[in-house]
């Protein structure tokens, strides 16, 4: 097998620099992503990893080719939040989480993000891999009890502790170097805490929370912290070293780097991922979002009121490390934009390769928009413009099977559609011009837009 592809070039929050990404096996290139914790509908600020990171995994299937390239992005099904909201809902966790996850999957779904039915093959080891935290206690537990034989974790009041000051290279992820941290760490409220910086590997459950058999010959049941899922999933599905590792910002600390400490010291490997990107955060029309301010926006509130094409292309204009302000103004922008290339594409088939200048721009840590000026420059070459917007997950549709799901969801009451159209047409032979322009009116007023055809036929669109 061969690779003659451009070379890929990604921003590796581990270095603090852009670097040529060479996979450890090109064979068989390996990615994780944290996913969702679901307990709630997931908000526009979860999208935003989901959408850079399957764009990310399209452009790595393009390169190494599909049979080439696992990803893994795990959903967090156990956690303080899920497990409040279960109580409060007279519910099991699982239940809470099953009804979560389905809504979550019908939400990235609509906005054009692959999962497993997209990429799995039965017969050859699946590409996408989605693994749920309740379905790996028993790989937690076989690593804590490893950590705790290393010598680098203690138990303590049915606790078992990440031992941080006994790894030296712990903060070097997140560049904030050990002993600063120590000098800088409040006085410890947890009195079972050898030091302020230790954190949870695995805990008591309370009374009523999910709980599982402890690790550690701790003998009363408990449940694990948040950060060994993610160390127990990515070594199961992609190894103990693998390529790359990505989540959103603000997972860098302590998140990320607690996920380093376990596996490079349960592993005794020098990293666990060789390349780790980060999203930058999402804000709402210049602000924090939040649910005092009343601009918490879901997924969904979103995608009643547009196309999901419109969210994901919104979402890819802004280059995927820098801060995001969704704004009412970017998604109209992206429904002309997409209304652009729908008609430039026509009803063309893709072409059979996408075009060099959007997969270069790309290639350069996903510059997306570069990528975007790259299609608006084809918009003269249907099929390859549709080909370079596919490996974005845009332009899936014809332009023609797109005007019929314009016109199923705008509920446009065809028959009556059609009748006007009929008189408008009738009066225009008649010359009744009156008639025809109240046609026309009737027509508009229903969001219909009518377009005479030079052969004597007309089209017509609704809007949206
Ligand atoms: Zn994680």
């Amino acid at each position: 097998m061969s690779f003659m592809a451009p070379m890929l070039r990604l921003y590796n929050t581990l270095s603090g620099a852009k670097e040529a990404f060479a996979p450890i096996d090109p064979a068989q290139v390996r990615m994780y992503a944290c996913g969702p914790t679901v307990y709630d509908a997931a908000h526009i600020g979860n999208a935003r990893p989901i959408i850079v990171f399957d764009l990310l995994f399209r452009l790595l299937r393009h390169l190494y080719g599909p049979a080439h390239v696992t990803y893994a992005r795990n959903v967090t099904d156990v956690d303080d939040k899920i497990n409040a909201r279960a109580a409060e809902r007279g519910i099991s966790i699982r239940e809470l989480t099953d009804g979560t996850l389905a809504q979550f999957h019908r939400d990235i779904r609509d906005l054009g993000v692959l999962g497993p039915e997209d990429v799995n093959d039965p017969g050859a080891p699946p590409r996408f891999i989605e693994p749920r935290a309740t379905d790996h206690i028993a790989e937690m537990r076989t690593m804590i009890d490893a950590l705790v034989a290393g010598g680098h974790a203690y138990v303590a009041e049915g606790h078992v502790l990440f031992d941080v000051p006994a790894m030296p290279e712990y903060g070097r992820l997140s560049k904030r170097p050990l002993d600063e941290m120590e000098a800088g760490a409040r006085v410890e409220v947890a009195p079972y805490k050898r030091s302020p910086l230790d954190f949870v590997l695995w805990k008591p459950s309370k009374p009523g929370e999910p709980s599982w058999p402890s690790p550690a010959g701790i003998a009363e049941p408990g449940r694990p912290g948040w950060h060994i899922e993610c160390s127990a999933m990515s070594a199961k599905h992609l190894g103990k070293t693998f390529d790359i590792h990505a989540g959103g910002i603000d997972l860098i600390f302590p998140h990320h780097e607690n996920e380093v400490a376990q596996s490079r010291c349960c592993f005794g490997t020098p990293v666990m991922a060789n390349v780790w990107l980060h999203n930058g955060f999402l804000q709402v029309e210049g602000e924090k979002m939040s649910k005092s301010l009343g601009n918490f926006i879901t997924i969904r509130d979103v995608l009643n009121d547009w196309p999901g094409e419109v969210v994901r292309l919104t979402m890819l204009k802004t280059h995927y490390r820098q801060p995001i302000d969704w704004t009412l103004r970017g998604l109209e922008e992206s429904s002309r934009v997409l209304d652009r290339w729908y008609n430039a594409a026509g009803d063309e088939p893709a072409a059979e390769t996408a075009p060099g200048t959007v997969v270069e721009a790309l290639c350069d840590d996903l510059n997306t928009p570069a990528a975007i000026n790259a299609l608006h420059a084809l918009t003269d070459d249907g099929s390859t413009l549709r080909a370079g917007a596919n490996l974005f997950g845009l332009l899936a549709r014809t332009r023609s099977a797109r005007e019929q799901d314009q016109v199923a969801a705008s509920g446009v009451d065809v028959p009556a559609v059609e009748a006007l159209i009929a008189e408008r047409k009738a009066a225009r032979a008649a010359k009744d011009w009156a008639a025809s322009d109240r046609a026309r009116d009737a027509l508009a007023a229903m969001g219909v837009s009518v377009k005479d055809n030079k052969d004597g036929t007309s089209t017509w669109t609704v809007a949206g």
